[in-house]
């Protein structure tokens, strides 16, 4: 059986991340395994083929890097805070090497302080933040970059599944792969990504690791004509508003706002849901994002996971996929009907979602919420509460299974790393690569 220094599972930006830090440092041999296709035979089409290769969910996402620790993840619980700024200026600087832009938006100036201002008046909070925005056709050269530099260094095994970890005395010891092989590793690094969320949910069963309880997210995408967001996205690109709701004093949160982008479909193990992004040059008429609520189950439910899957579940079973509503047709208590959205004047960017009824799909609270969310933002962005506005669902974010960590990303098994969108503890790029560095850095001192 071959013997490697350390094995690193799944090849999204936290496991290409810590494959760069290990042979950076000298390591070897050192093996990658993913279980989707190399980079030059993703097709963004191909269904699961779009968080699943060389690359992972960051294949084909934005590649909005958000420079600032306050959001895309929770490594704040585990980095100081100091230590984690630090970390994540050297993982921006990797970002740059390998091709990303060097201009950025929402650096702090007077026009955000205003608009931060602003939105205080109307009840909004407006984080600011800055970005570096990659840009989805600019993603898969970077991560190609990637590619070609490890080649010679790393052992990449694509369309290739780990299927269980190996554990001997609570040391990890190697990885079993599908088609009954196996290989021997001093180190694990587990990066599995949201769409490896349930094989590690199953494997800290197996393995008997503690669980952290964590949220849900559940939504819908918004789209708009980019006009209306202008105000905001001139400003800082990415507008990150929270909103606590009258009603339910719920925390309501705008994500992933992209100008002049598209809204997509996603699939994680069989349930579609909706998501967005933009291009650096190509440009719709569009802007789009999330508007989100977080909930937390506790007693005699724990299972957030399971209630976002039922509830996309829903949207799949009446919308046979992802539902459009116009907020008009919402406000009337009426369903969207092809007709109806051939009269919008927000003409739709993703052409297979079906008109239908939002209402019938997502629970009376978040609509709630959103509906708050939206006239309030019409102060600051006026025109986004219009009839005109659609309205996809639904946008869930099944942020993994929190698996417990003890230090260093390392679980309570010695030897195994946990890290990225899979491990729970992060919830976008830089986030995701950052882990995948600290954890290899904390891998080459044990190895
Ligand atoms: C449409 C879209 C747009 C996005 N836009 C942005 C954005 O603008 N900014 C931002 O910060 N974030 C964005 N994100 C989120 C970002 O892509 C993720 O946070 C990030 O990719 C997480 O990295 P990761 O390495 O933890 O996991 P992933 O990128 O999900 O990678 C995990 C990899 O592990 C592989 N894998 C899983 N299980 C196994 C196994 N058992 N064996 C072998 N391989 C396995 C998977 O196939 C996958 O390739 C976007 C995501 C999507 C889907």
């Amino acid at each position: 059986m071959k013997q490697y220094e350390a094995i690193i599972i799944g090849a999204g930006p936290a496991g290409i991340f810590a494959a760069l830090t290990l042979a950076d440092s000298g390591v070897k041999p050192i093996l990658v395994l993913e279980q989707g296709n190399d980079i030059n035979q993703r097709n963004r089409r191909g269904g699961r083929d779009i968080l699943c290769g060389w690359g992972g969910a960051g294949a084909f996402s934005d590649g909005k890097l958000t420079l600032s620790s306050e959001v895309g993840g929770f490594l704040g619980d585990f980095i100081p805070k100091e230590d984690l700024e630090r970390l994540l200026k050297e993982t921006d600087t990797i970002y740059l090497k390998y091709g990303a832009p060097r201009r950025t938006y929402g650096r702090v100036s007077d026009q955000t302080e205003q608009l931060y201002a602003k939105a205080k008046q109307v009840g909004l909070e407006f984080i600011q933040m800055e970005i570096r925005h990659v840009g989805t056709e600019n993603c898969l050269s970077l991560l190609k970059a990637m590619r070609s530099d490890l080649e010679d260094r790393i052992e990449i095994r694509t369309l290739c599944r780990a299927k269980r970890i190996r554990v001997e005395g609570r040391r990890a010891v190697g990885v079993d792969l599908d088609r009954g092989q196996s290989v021997n590793g001093k180190v694990v690094i587990a990066a599995p990504g949201r769409t490896g969320s349930d094989w590690i949910r199953e494997e800290a069963l197996r393995l008997g690791l503690s669980a952290v309880p964590s949220p849900i997210d559940i939504g819908v995408r918004v789209e708009a004509p980019a006009a209306v967001l202008q105000s905001l996205t001139d400003i800082a690109y990415e507008s990150k508003l929270i909103y606590y709701s009258e009603t339910f004093d719920d925390k309501v949160r705008t994500f992933c706002m992209n100008p002049y982008g598209e809204v997509v479909t996603e699939e994680t193990n069989g349930i579609i849901t909706v998501n967005g992004h933009s291009y650096s040059k190509k440009k719709t008429e569009n802007t789009n994002f999330a508007i989100l609520v977080s909930s937390s189950f506790t007693e005699p439910f724990d299972d957030p996971i399971a209630y976002g899957k039922y509830i996309s579940r829903l949207a799949n079973l009446l919308g046979r996929g992802v539902i459009i509503q116009r907020l008009g047709d919402l406000m009337e208590g009426r369903r969207s009907t092809t007709e109806r959205i051939s009269r919008c004047i927000t003409r739709p960017t993703l052409g297979s979602a079906t008109p239908g009824d939002l209402s019938f799909v997502i629970p009376y609270r978040y609509l709630r919420d959103i509906i708050e969310m939206l006239e309030a933002m019409d102060k600051i962005a006026p025109g986004i509460f219009s009839r005109h506005t659609l309205l996809y669902g639904v946008e869930v974010k099944f942020y993994s299974h929190r698996i417990k960590l003890v230090r260093n990303l390392e679980s309570e098994i010695d030897n195994l790393f946990i890290i990225g969108d899979g491990a729970g503890i992060t919830r976008g790029l830089l986030q995701a690569s950052a882990s995948g560095i600290w954890a290899a850095k904390e891998a080459v001192r044990r190895i």
